[in-house]
């Protein structure tokens, strides 16, 4: 008996993990890559071709490439590829054949045991058909797992009460919601509500419009009807909206898409994160509404929930992650490797099913929000000093994550950036962590001079700064070695308060003057509340 192997059977992406002394790990393809785009074509000398290069003919050769193909499982739709018509089984069998390759390849010996994940509101018909590409593709199917579980495995927490889980999972092509509920290794999806026509691919395809229309008002000309032209243009979508997880702005730039009267035009165009967040909103606000259907479903309100867990790629978006924390405010939300997770809960089911001894994942989070002080637009006029945090409190580490900022003054020519940490709205009342200035920004009317901070932090608790005025590119960083400095943990701050209480106890004792003790008594308010 070989190794036994987790998959992710994905829409998009495909995603195979396995465990190493109780500890799941994705296993890589040979280029280093974790996931196996969900394609599958023949080249034009009839070769089959799987994953990445299949992706890649699709926009020149769509009739020899298959894309989605878990849309069709359990149905009796045929695919023609070449001359010869597939079951959807067939296809999804490549895909889990390729990834038993990679798995064999990296492991050197042989794979042959899989738990397959499905969405949770597959139908039987689609879980058979599931099962059947696994055998198909060679392998013993030791459980066909819904997603969802699969994702709530990684982040299982050690206790014994029931804790209800919403995993929200947006990835390139559909969306689902379910609320889990896990007590001990017993887990059940009590709800799960969705759209499988919605997902990244709609945020491609809105910023590619969004290019179209830039191009055609600049440069006065129509980009054609044509499919290579269109699809170049679909994949900087993409890319450009992956930049944007990260970034507050950035630039796609083709070069010579189009020729007019033989001269060649290049498309060249500043996008902002709040321009795409404008035309991403009105999926979102669609998944909000998906939530609330599931918890009625699953008869709870958001005080019923232990966590929230994000999942699928498109939840990198910083915007998704916003909305959802707003939505279903004091509860947590926790993401890790929102495209791999699932794969990983199928590998660390799998070794629970074949007796191994499994480790649940440890995630790191940090602990405290990251911001930094500024003037904050509320219902009453503009606010100073208000604290803007850019990374939340209980984001998994390592993270990056950035914000643009606007001058407040016309003529302003320096911008201090004071970095906190902590969770006041007012900045001065949290633990300050340092603090620069970037100073020549261009004299200009207030608002027009943006400034992007970047904050990146470490698994080792290092925060790095960075902030870039967008215009001229003037930037300035700051390192925060010990994030922990001037804080105390809630074990800490628990034998402080101790100590302080029982030292009054024994001043108490003692004959002392009244008006030095209500100073003290008031210190000692002061210690208790913060
Ligand atoms: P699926 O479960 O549908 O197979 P994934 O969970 O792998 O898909 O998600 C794929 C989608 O996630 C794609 O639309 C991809 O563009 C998007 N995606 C991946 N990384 C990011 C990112 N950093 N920011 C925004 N979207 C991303
Ligand atoms: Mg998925």
């Amino acid at each position: 008996m070989g190794k036994v192997v987790g998959i992710d059977l994905g829409t998009t992406n495909s995603v195979v993990a396995t465990l190493d002394e109780g500890q799941p790990w994705v296993i890589p393809d040979e280029d280093g890559s974790l996931l196996l785009p969900s394609y599958v074509g023949l080249s034009e000398s009839g070769q089959l071709l799987v994953g990445q290069v299949a992706s890649r003919q699709y926009g020149a050769a769509p009739e020899r490439t298959v894309k989605s193909i878990k849309r069709h499982m359990g149905t009796d739709y045929q695919v023609t590829l070449a001359d010869q018509t597939y079951r959807p089984q067939e296809i999804s069998a490549i895909i889990l054949r390729s990834l038993k390759q990679r798995a064999e390849a990296a492991l050197g010996e042989s794979v042959s045991q899989a738990v397959i994940t499905v969405p949770a509101y597959f139908t039987d018909a689609q879980r058979q058909a599931t099962k059947e590409a696994g055998e198909i593709a060679g392998f013993e199917v030791l459980q066909i797992l819904n997603e969802p579980t699969a994702a709530a495995l990684v982040f299982e927490v050690e206790t014994d009460e029931t804790e209800n889980v919403l995993v929200y999972d947006l990835g390139g092509g559909t969306f689902d919601v379910s609320v889990v509920e896990i007590t001990g290794s017993v887990t059940e999806v009590l709800a799960s509500h969705g759209n499988n026509r919605l997902g990244g691919d709609d945020f491609d395809r809105q910023l590619q419009r969004y290019l179209i229309d830039r191009f055609h008002q600049s440069q006065g000309v129509e980009v054609p009807e044509d499919h290579g032209i269109r699809d170049r243009l679909l994949q900087s979508a993409e890319r450009a909206k992956i930049a944007l997880s990260d970034h507050a702005f950035t630039t796609v730039r083709e070069p010579f898409l189009v020729s007019k009267e033989d001269t060649a035009l290049h498309l060249e165009v500043d996008i902002s994160r709040e321009d795409f967040e404008h035309l991403i909103h009105p999926f979102l606000k669609e998944t909000l509404e998906a939530i609330d259907r599931a918890l009625s479903d699953a008869e709870m309100s958001p005080s019923d929930l232990n966590r929230v867990i994000l999942v699928g790629g498109s939840t990198r978006i910083p915007l998704v992650q916003r909305l959802v924390e707003a939505h279903l405010t004091d509860v947590p939300v926790s993401s890790f490797e929102p495209e791999l997770c699932v794969a990983l809960g199928a590998a660390l089911q799998a070794g629970v099913l074949t007796g191994e001894a499994v480790d649940n994942i440890l995630v790191d989070v940090c602990p405290h929000s990251l911001g930094i002080a500024a003037v904050i637009d509320t219902a009453l006029g503009p606010i100073p000093n208000m604290f803007s945090v850019i990374i939340p409190r209980n984001t998994v580490i390592p993270t990056s994550k950035s914000q643009v900022y606007f001058t407040t003054f016309d003529r302003q020519s320096i911008v201090e950036v004071e970095v906190f940490q902590g969770e006041n709205p007012v900045a001065q009342e949290n633990v300050p962590l340092g603090s620069f200035e970037i100073e020549g920004l261009p004299p200009k009317p207030a608002g027009d001079v943006e400034v992007e901070v970047h904050f990146d932090f470490d698994l080792n608790g290092i925060l790095t700064v960075t902030a870039t005025e967008k215009g001229m590119g003037q930037q300035k960083s700051l390192v925060v070695n010990d994030t922990k400095v001037g804080r105390l943990s809630s074990h800490e701050l628990n034998q402080a308060r101790q100590q302080v209480s029982s030292l009054f106890e024994s001043l108490e004792t003692i004959d002392i003057d009244a008006d030095w003790r209500e100073t003290e008594d008031e210190d000692r308010l002061n210690l208790e509340e913060e």
